[in-house]
């Protein structure tokens, strides 16, 4: 199982997650969503110790982490 989960819908591109993961887990996908933000996606489950700085970071509730 992802240890993250984030809803591309819901993310607007701003890479307050991508900025704090320790583990550059997080990475900028080329697609665009339905508000036309560039989303990010979860990308490297082994390097991911679900410490929730994502989760804290992100202003728009867009990531679940799962331990
Ligand atoms: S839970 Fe921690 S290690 Fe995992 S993606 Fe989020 S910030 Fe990175
Ligand atoms: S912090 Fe939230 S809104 Fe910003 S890029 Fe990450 S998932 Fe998207």
């Amino acid at each position: 199982m992802e240890k993250v989960k984030i809803n591309s819908e819901k993310c607007k591109g701003c890479l307050l997650c991508v900025s704090v993961c320790p583990g550059n887990c997080i990475k900028v996908s080329d697609r665009i969503n339905k508000l036309g933000h560039k989303f990010v996606v979860f990308s490297e489950n082994e390097k991911c110790k679900s410490c929730g700085f994502c989760f804290l970071m992100c202003p728009d509730t867009a990531i679940e982490v799962y331990k």
